[in-house]
């Protein structure tokens, strides 16, 4: 059975169940499988894989990473995710737009591709507390920068013997994130605003899951914390299924023979979808280049380029708000594969970046980034990006999709290199629906809900279910707190 251990070398290893119920490691690292499971061992060949669906592929990839759940586990949590859950034919439309194929990851319920894992965690977590006899009540910790946070407040509402709690940055999310976050229904959901940036929401929830003397007070309330954030494993191999998938549609549509690599453009923050490519590549889908594609906050463009990660830098606002980031979680994850499984060497460079504010790979670990390729997009090239495109080929991008696109360019240009290449489309325009009308000349609306309707008016491109009349429904959760007070927070709601 596969063993998932610490990126930071100690503390046990344990089955995917656990590690999911865990989400964080005793010694602060993320839990990493042993070995990645190969397509050949599953078995999948390339040539099989565009004649699958995205449900069986998922069961699939998701069952070989996860192999102490029964196929009949893996099945049940497959299709209560996926199942007449996302508002378009086989779940992930892959299209053809410009010089790239984009991998369409955000019809589900909340408009971001956050819900291609959110919607499944809630199945597989629950599913994990069933196999190891857990009696404690989960309570599911969640820092957000705007998508992680509604995604996961639809999956785990109304969930029983679960609550979710989410922080998300009281300055530094779109108006119609904000709406989905605060009108979001069920007993069990709860949501702060807090006075910081993402970066000190995901600080803050890492210490409380490290904060001893919380976790025995929760222990005696009969409750245990859990993590809804790309951390957890059980978010980051689903995440794994779609790049499989779109390699085989790829093939499908004759773009590629089987068996011919392709580039992957991922619009990246936390770096937990870019990392699912890589372990898409490990299991054996062929890939030339992970292009790694940054906004003004560019501190993973430096990293690629440099060796150096160096977090003491400005933090920028931006109009792709889902990647103002600065410190990457899920880099720990792939410094740990490039290190060859060197849990010292992790703990010596997260060590850094917590005291120093930076740190500098070894050559090791610097000679396998160079698959990667790291650039950024300033929010001008973004809105231009999103001009471009709508106006040659009537294809609507949102800001973060727009950074990978404008990215890509800068790839091409540099390299000559013209493969075919999957971009992951991240999210539905109408999450950023001004930023992406002004950009293709609709203007002066209050509101975003009203550049909501003014973009739909003018595209013709319909507004997805869960985006309408975002403005009319009760506001629900009005809190906002300063990081400080994060802890308490999570006391209180716990104590009701
Ligand atoms: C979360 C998010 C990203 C960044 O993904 P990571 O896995 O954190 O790198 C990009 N785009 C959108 C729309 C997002 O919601």
């Amino acid at each position: 059975m596969r063993k998932y251990k610490s990126t930071r070398g100690e503390g046990k290893e344990l089955r995917a169940a656990s590690a999911i119920i865990k989400g964080l490691a005793d010694d602060k690292g993320l839990f990493v499988p042993d070995t990645l499971p190969s397509l050949e061992d599953i078995p999948l060949s390339l040539n099989e894989l565009g004649d699958l669906s995205y449900k069986d592929t998922a069961k699939k990839i998701i069952g070989a990473f996860f192999d102490d759940y029964t196929d009949e586990e893996i099945e049940a949590c497959v299709e209560g995710a996926y199942h007449n859950k996302f508002a378009a034919e086989d779940v992930v439309p892959v299209v053809k737009a410009g010089d790239a194929w984009f991998l369409e990851l955000y019809h589900g319920r909340t408009s971001a591709f956050k819900d291609m894992a959110l919607s499944i965690l809630p199945y597989l977590l629950t599913t994990a507390v069933k196999k190891e006899g857990e009696e404690k009540k989960i309570c599911i910790l969640t820092a957000t920068s705007g998508d992680t946070g509604k995604a996961a407040l639809e999956g785990f509402a109304h969930v029983p013997g679960t609550e979710i709690i989410v922080f998300y940055p009281a300055h530094g999310v779109s108006e119609v994130q904000r709406a989905q976050m605060v009108t979001q229904e069920g007993e069990n959901t709860h949501v702060f605003a807090i006075e910081g940036n993402f970066d000190d929401a995901q600080r803050g929830v890492k210490k409380i899951f490290n904060d001893q003397d919380i976790n025995k007070e929760l222990e005696e309330k009969g409750v245990r914390l859990s993590s809804a954030n790309s951390i957890n494993i059980g978010r980051l191999v689903p995440q794994v299924a779609y790049y499989v998938y779109g390699y085989g549609k790829l093939v499908k549509e004759g773009a590629i023979k089987p068996g011919e690599s392709i580039n992957i453009v991922v619009p990246t923050g936390n770096f937990g979808n870019i990392l699912a490519a890589y372990y898409a590549s490990m299991m054996g889908i062929p890939v030339n280049r992970f292009i790694c594609a940054s906004n003004e906050n560019r501190v993973l463009t430096d990293f690629i380029n440099s060796g150096t990660y160096d977090a003491r830098r400005e933090f920028h606002l931006t109009n792709s708000p889902s990647m103002d980031i600065l410190v990457s979680s899920n880099l720990e994850r792939l410094l740990y594969h490039l290190s060859g499984g060197n849990g010292r060497e992790i703990k010596t460079l997260m060590t850094e970046l917590d005291t120093k504010g930076c740190y500098t790979v070894g050559e090791n670990v610097k000679k396998g980034l160079s698959v990667f390729y790291g650039g950024f997009a300033d929010m001008k090239d973004t809105d231009e990006t999103i001009g471009k495109m709508y106006k040659e080929n009537n294809y609507l991008l949102d800001t973060h999709t727009a950074v990978a696109y404008k990215v890509y360019e800068k790839y091409v240009e540099e390299t000559g290199d013209r493969r075919p290449t999957l971009i992951a489309a991240t999210a539905s325009p109408y999450k950023f629906a001004r930023s992406v009308a002004e950009s293709v000349g609709v203007s002066n609306c209050q509101t975003d809900f009203e550049y909501v309707e003014e973009l739909s008016k003018f595209t013709g491109v319909p507004i997805p279910q869960g985006l309408k009349d975002l403005d009319k429904r009760e506001i629900r959760h009005k809190d906002v707190i300063e990081v400080n007070d994060m802890p308490q927070a999570v006391i209180k709601v716990l104590a009701e």
